[in-house]
């Protein structure tokens, strides 16, 4: 027996305590004379040895038996009281700290209320940055996803555009003001068309464009969280329309108000040539792969398509561009052509065919389909309200479109300039 069973004290709270009991006791708190933290006998030993059931051991030490000892490890640290154990496992925490239950109970009370603390703390954190993040929110709808701008401020292509943009949105819900992000789709139909009037509506503030820049503010700002915002371009909320639906109307109105000012005729004649120009290079492009040939992009060229697009159909001007470049390619097969020649061959050949068109006053009977062209809505809206019987411009020449389109408009003495 070492010394450190000497110290322990196994108190007995039992007023009949039996022989058996105490042997089983005295057993129980032996401890290894080698290691005061082990014991000599573990409970199987015990078990076998006294033929007692594990079980029934256990329940008599912890609830009629206290031990304690002479050790500081039996007096708490907190308030010095003598510490009483129950069993092995609180033997051994009391190695490592020595506490007695109520001081435990205190320490434990004290860091569940520290622990509320901490989260009501966190929670008024939460609801602060909540708060916050709802400021700059609203602050940021009102000064960028909101304007006063009005559909008078739009001119007459510019209108057509936004009411494109917004006719294949849902706009069923009355109540809902919505932000309307461009979609991937064309308005349209031509690329360069569709920037040009996105750029002058980002200029009046119709239009919030979020690039690089504004997105790290946003990101920066904790916006573009809480708002379903990325890269493109969004139509700001009208505050003077009660609804994307009222708005949309508006523009429809204007559209067939039939009014317009000088500047609006302008605008109307370069968006029909651009986008007749834009038809035609997909033209150029689609017969590059058709017949194996290149073709030279350059003003000549550019010049070449604007006068064919104002003298012909869109499928005429494809068929007098099939053939020409048909016959470069049997050109080139037969002559074999120096290499940096080629690819001005087909500007050289349209040009010589107009010349003689025009010596021998031909007629331009045949057309062709462009393999690439669809109608876009931009055309079937113009088509469907100021031509009779056409869905869209393949038929016409540039100059045809116009005064079929421009002719049924009429023209107010004001321009957009002077308002
Ligand atoms: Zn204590």
């Amino acid at each position: 027996m070492g010394n450190c069973e000497k110290e322990l004290y196994v108190v007995c709270d039992k007023e009949d305590e039996s022989e058996v009991e105490k042997a089983l006791m005295e057993q129980y708190w032996t401890i290894d004379p080698k290691n005061e933290k082990k014991f000599l006998y573990s409970i199987r030993d015990i078990e076998k040895r006294l033929e007692v059931p594990k079980s029934t051991l256990l329940v008599l030490a912890r609830h009629n038996y206290r031990v304690t000892g002479s050790h500081p490890r039996f007096t708490c640290i907190v308030c010095k009281e003598r510490l009483f154990v129950k069993n092995r496992g609180s033997y051994r925490k009391a190695f490592a700290k020595p506490k007695c239950e109520k001081c435990l109970a205190l320490e434990k009370a004290k860091k569940i209320r520290e622990e509320e603390l901490r989260l009501a703390e966190s929670a008024r954190l939460k609801e602060e940055e909540l708060a916050e993040r709802s400021r700059i929110i609203k602050a940021f709808e009102k000064e960028f996803l909101q304007s006063d701008y009005s559909i008078n401020d739009l001119s007459y292509i510019e209108a057509v555009f936004v009411f494109l943009w917004l006719s294949d949105k849902e706009l069923s819900s009355e109540e809902v003001q919505l932000i309307s992000k461009r979609t991937f789709e064309l308005v349209t139909g031509v690329v360069e068309l569709d920037e040009l009037i996105i750029r002058s509506l980002v200029s009046k503030g119709f239009i919030l464009e979020i690039g690089e820049e504004r997105m790290l503010e946003l990101r920066n700002s904790g916006v573009l969280y809480s708002l379903d915002i990325n890269y493109g371009h969004y139509l700001k909320i009208c505050r003077e329309y009660l609804n994307m639906h009222d708005f949309c109307s508006g523009l429809y109105e204007k559209f067939c108000s039939r009014s317009v000012t000088l500047n609006d005729i302008d605008e109307i004649r370069s968006s029909v040539e651009l986008i007749r120009i834009s038809n035609l290079y997909g033209v150029v492009s689609w017969l590059e792969s058709e017949h194996r040939i290149e073709i030279r992009k350059n003003t000549k060229l550019d010049g070449l398509l604007k006068n064919l697009s104002c003298r012909f159909s869109l499928l005429q001007c494809t068929q007098i561009m099939f053939w020409k470049a048909k016959e470069v390619a049997a050109y080139i097969h037969s002559k074999r052509p120096d290499y940096y020649a080629v690819p001005n061959l087909f500007t050289s050949f349209i040009d010589s065919h107009l010349i003689k068109f025009d010596a021998y006053n031909w007629e331009q009977k045949y057309t062709k389909m462009p393999k690439y062209t669809e109608t876009t809505a931009f055309e079937a809206l113009v088509c469907d309200q100021f031509f009779e019987t056409e869905y869209n411009w393949f038929q016409l020449t540039t100059g045809e479109v116009l005064s079929r389109w421009v002719g049924s408009l009429n023209v107010l003495e004001e321009s957009c300039d002077s308002k």
